[in-house]
């Protein structure tokens, strides 16, 4: 699955370059622009997982960009990059349909982590994905578009709460989810409430994927923290 795409608008090329590393770094797709107009285009052409927009830029303003961005996507995750630390401003970026906003400067660590936040939280309002959103492994295919997975088993259709929850594996493979990070990725629930429900779930995915579910090779259980899911796994654990 190729990583998120995200349209990044700046015209400080210094910063623009440091935010453009850092994000494929993460195994992100950027598209950069410096000016307004062309990135609004841009947005016309194709989707974005997120976008990330300096709010003074030449030619329109970020705050029309934002503008226009809402008039074509409600949903779409927008963080706002401010020079000016003013309440009155950022509270003008949020109400033109921002949803975040950093002041600048910022460090790349903190805006990593606001992006990180983002997206996944996006993930969670947002159950349409691209139809290029189809995953492999063993001997599974996974559509979390059409809401469909094949299996040795069989055809399947995933309810959304299973389309969320394989959407948070697929996103962070191989790294340990926490149960906290899971069940507000997939319920939206406080980490203190309906854990079993959490072991539940994960006992029908393996059931669902795993050839052997009572010796699970791709979604693993981490002792003591969450689980884990690997593309190509063996059953370590
Ligand atoms: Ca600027």
């Amino acid at each position: 699955m190729s990583g998120p795409r995200i349209l990044l608008v700046e015209d400080e090329l210094h910063i623009a370059r440091g935010v453009i590393f850092n994000l494929e770094q993460e195994g992100y797709q950027v598209c950069h622009f410096e000016q307004g107009e062309a990135a609004l285009a841009a947005f016309e052409q194709s989707p974005f997982d997120l976008v990330i927009l300096d709010r003074m830029l030449p030619g329109i303003s970020g705050l029309e960009v934002c503008r226009g961005i809402r008039q074509r996507d409600s949903r779409v995750p927008i963080l706002m990059l401010t020079a000016m630390g003013k309440e009155r401003d950022r509270v003008r970026g949020l109400s033109e349909g921002a949803d975040d906003y950093l002041t600048k400067p910022f460090s790349l660590a903190e805006f990593l982590l606001r992006v990180q936040g983002m997206l996944r939280r996006s993930g969670w309002y947002r159950p349409q994905l691209r139809a290029n959103d189809r995953y492999n492994f063993g001997e599974n295919q996974v559509d979390l578009e059409q809401q469909r997975a094949w299996t040795p088993r069989g055809e399947l259709s995933l309810t959304d709460l299973e389309v969320r929850m394989l959407r948070s594996f697929f996103q962070r493979e191989g790294e340990v989810l926490n149960r906290a990070e899971l069940l507000e990725a997939v319920w939206g629930v406080s980490p203190e409430t309906e854990t079993r429900t959490l072991d539940n779930f994960i006992v029908r995915l393996r059931k669902y994927f795993e050839p052997d579910p009572a010796n699970p090779a791709h979604f693993l259980t981490v002792r003591g923290r969450g689980y884990r899911f690997v593309r190509n796994g063996f059953s370590s654990e």
